[in-house]
């Protein structure tokens, strides 16, 4: 699944390439997770005037609204001068007056929504419950061990859940609590300012490699260039069970929290 790295890295691929652009013509294929909400035609003749992201949404502004688009499970973005013939699972395409931009989703539970702004209730329910941007000054570390204090829950299931900071997804979760050295069962309510500081400061470290990385390729993805991330190969945690902690040579250990596996050393992480 795209995770926040991936999303950026998508973005930054194509940004610049299709600011500015003209939209010549709007495709949808088959339906996505949510309705565009206007009729497709009606995008023809809109200036894409940026591409920003919130969370994992990528946002289009437009000279009149605005696109969100998610990429699902399984999306990816491809924006070139010449793509070849669309496929089957090929779904929206802009034809634009700088490129084609295509989504392709296999498992189609990606979307591509239109609102007319960010006040839009469209936008609104998308985008309003979402936690701060992890690589923003708004994740502040002081109220990010305030509100972990509120919190019962395990540290790994709170920072799955997005609602204090927004993108640390699976691979990051394991990632960042190897580096902060927090074993992920800790309640995130006993954990002290001390360890958040750490926590907080492996979040953004974990995120802004995996952003310059272009991503990781565990679910095959790729850039809108068709290009693969490389964040995998040097994880420290995630995925390796079994295998010698890359710091103190004991092994990795897998564990399930809420249906997710979690990677961790129990040497390093307490
Ligand atoms: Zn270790």
């Amino acid at each position: 699944m795209p995770e926040l790295p991936e999303v950026e890295a998508t973005r930054q691929s194509f940004a610049d390439g299709i600011a500015g652009a003209r939209i010549v013509s709007a495709w949808l294929g088959k339906p996505l997770r949510w309705p565009l909400g206007v009729p497709v035609a009606e995008l023809a003749g809109r200036t894409v005037r940026s591409v920003r992201r919130r969370g994992k949404y990528l946002l289009l502004d437009l000279d009149r609204g605005l696109l969100l688009l998610h990429l699902g499970m399984s999306g990816s973005l491809s924006f070139a001068t010449v793509l070849p013939a669309r496929g089957p699972h090929d779904h929206f395409e802009l034809a634009t007056t700088r490129g084609l931009l295509r989504l392709n989703d296999p498992r189609r539970f990606g979307a591509v929504v239109w609102a007319a702004g960010e006040d839009d209730p469209v936008a609104r329910k998308l985008l309003g419950s979402l936690g701060v941007e992890p690589l923003s000054d708004a994740f502040d570390v002081l109220s990010f061990h305030a509100q972990l204090k509120s919190r019962k829950a395990a540290i790994k299931q709170v920072l799955l859940a997005g609602e204090l900071v927004v993108g640390v997804g699976n691979i990051y979760a394991s990632e960042a609590l190897f580096l902060a050295g927090i074993h992920p069962t800790t309640r995130a309510s006993r954990i002290s300012l001390a360890r958040a500081t750490r926590l907080h400061a492996a979040v953004r470290d974990v995120l802004a490699r995996a952003v310059q990385k272009g991503g990781s390729t565990l679910r095959d993805f790729s850039n809108a260039f068709g290009e693969s991330g490389y964040f995998q190969l040097e994880a420290m945690v995630y995925d390796r069970a079994g295998q010698p902690c890359r710091v103190c040579g004991g092994a990795v250990r897998r564990i399930v929290q809420g249906q997710r596996a979690t990677y961790y050393c129990p040497a390093c992480q307490k």
